[in-house]
């Protein structure tokens, strides 16, 4: 198919106005905030609706075309970076909150509604519900977040986003339509369980087994008291320490931090090469809320109580200061009052690269992983730039290792490049395991899986995506 049969039958389906191929548009697809190689794709296709997904499916089925599924784009891993030559089908336009079921407590979204899409809808209809944010920018996609298996301000209680859907629809690579979780047999999508669990087929597939049309995510009642509190740590080790105790109380909604360049960042100071000594070296947050006031005062007790055996261990912690009053005297913390928050700081600067080392892994090696992942950063001339967070009430722990660059500098990218490297087999080392696995990490990881889950999922693959038309180039395809 040349280009211009390839453009006619596109506007076909979405009509002319909604296929993109001048050079502008198609460069503005090829790259992310990452060091990860652009690709230029050769058009782009805005689709509405369910059957134009499956008309262009089938169409690229025909044709072995490959596709790539994105929203916004801001996945930090390459991951809708699409094939040379391929198409993007941006899902932005697909906007429609279908259903929010204030009983059975979940919304029914569609790709590109965006974490501001959900809070303004939430609060302008049903004010009485919440859902989960993550520390994406607002404009990033509810679905994709939770597909990506993601992290959130109630993932201390429930873990990665992905256990928060409840069903899914999906065009397959061949274009059949398919429903999972308990909407496969029911008209309520009030849960994944009973039935046998295909919504696994799409989550951290990263787009390569179909694209997802709908999604059931979990909502919750507001609580109606709520407090959100840093705690400045004077070390990593005491910083473990808290979070290691405080998982044990279950008391948290959410509970994580950030290591000191990040914090200075978050609290408006911009030097992050220097630290003084007597500065904190980490900034933990953590949240957590009642539906009264008793019941609030009675976890303020356990934490006090936590604080209390700390200090008398000899801890020396800063806090726990309340981010309400800590915004009269640092207005800029504002963003973190509030979900979702812009943080401007790691993407708006020089060169405006983002890349980083996100992993999951045993909450008791977070000390080694954090200690390890600092001297990696330090030694290579990075500012130790690091984030956690405590998981399904201390299940697992997140560490992700940050790294600002410049995009515009070969040499640079070159560093991160080796530097991400060192930090992934450094987080493997310690039993941590990459989220949002771009492909690189996956393909040097291939070796390492279990046989049995590599040929698996090569198996389900070529099941469901017999000609490899679906977001080529991730995982190890
Ligand atoms: C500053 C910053 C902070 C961040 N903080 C967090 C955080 O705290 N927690 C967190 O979890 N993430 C975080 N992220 C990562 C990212 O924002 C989230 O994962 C986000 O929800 C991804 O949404 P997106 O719209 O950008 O997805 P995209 O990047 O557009 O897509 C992500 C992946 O999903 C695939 N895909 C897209 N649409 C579909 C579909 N309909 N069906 C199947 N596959 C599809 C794409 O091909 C790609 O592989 C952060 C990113 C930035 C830049």
């Amino acid at each position: 198919m040349n280009h211009e049969q390839l453009i006619s039958a596109l506007a076909e389906i979405v009509g002319p106005e909604r296929v993109r191929s001048e050079g502008e548009t198609l460069a503005a697809y090829a790259d992310d905030l990452t060091e990860n190689e652009p690709h230029l794709p050769r058009a782009v296709v805005k689709p509405v609706s369910v059957p134009e997904i499956q008309a262009l499916v089938r169409l690229a089925q025909a044709n072995c075309l490959p596709l790539t599924p994105r929203v916004a784009n801001t996945n930090v891993g390459g991951l809708a970076i699409p094939a040379e030559g391929g198409i993007v089908v941006d899902l932005q336009d697909m906007r429609r909150i279908w259903e929010v079921n204030s009983e059975a407590l979940y919304v029914l979204l569609e790709p590109g509604v965006t974490f501001a899409d959900l809070k303004q809808h939430l609060e302008a209809n049903h004010p009485d519900l919440i859902a989960a944010y993550p520390l994406s920018p607002p404009y990033a996609s509810v679905l994709c977040n939770c597909l990506l298996d993601g992290l959130a301000n109630l993932s201390f209680r429930h873990g990665s986003t992905a256990t928060l859907i409840n069903g899914l629809e999906v065009v397959l690579p061949t274009g059949e339509v398919v429903r999972t979780g308990a909407a496969a047999a029911s008209g309520c999508w009030f849960s994944r369980a009973p039935l046998p669990d295909l919504t696994g087929l799409f989550v951290s597939w990263q787009g390569t087994t179909g694209i997802v049309t709908k999604m059931a995510v979990q909502l919750w009642p507001r609580p109606a008291y709520r407090r959100r509190f840093f705690l400045l740590a004077p070390d990593l080790a005491s910083a473990f320490q808290f979070q290691w105790e405080a998982a044990r109380t279950g008391l948290f909604d959410d509970l994580g931090g950030t290591s000191w360049p990040l914090g200075r960042l978050l609290f408006g100071l911009t030097n992050v090469t220097q630290r003084d000594p007597h500065e904190p070296e980490f900034y933990l947050y953590g949240d957590f809320s009642a539906l009264t006031e008793d019941e609030m005062k009675a976890k303020q007790k356990v934490l006090d109580a936590l604080l209390a055996a700390a200090r008398a261990e000899g801890t020396k912690f800063e806090g726990p200061l309340d981010v309400e009053l800590l915004i009269q005297v640092e207005p800029s913390l504002r963003r973190f009052a509030e979900f979702p928050l812009t943080l401007d700081f790691v993407l708006d600067h020089p060169g405006g690269g983002l890349t980083w080392m996100g992993t999951y892994g045993p909450l008791a090696t977070w000390l080694a992983g954090a200690e390890r992942g600092q001297e990696i950063l330090l030694r290579r001339g990075f500012p130790p730039m690091f984030v956690t967070r405590v998981m399904q009430g201390g299940r697992y722990a997140v560490l992700r290792f940050i790294l600002l660059f410049d995009k515009r500098n070969p040499a640079e990218i070159q560093r991160v490049r080796q530097v991400n490297r060192e930090l992934l087999t450094g987080c493997l080392e310690l039993g941590f395991v990459p989220y949002k696995l771009p492909a690189w990490a996956a393909r040097e990881l291939r070796e390492r899986f279990d046989a049995g889950f590599v040929g698996l999922m090569d198996t389900l693959k070529r099941t469901l995506d017999p000609q490899g038309i679906m977001n080529p180039g991730r995982w190890w395809w």
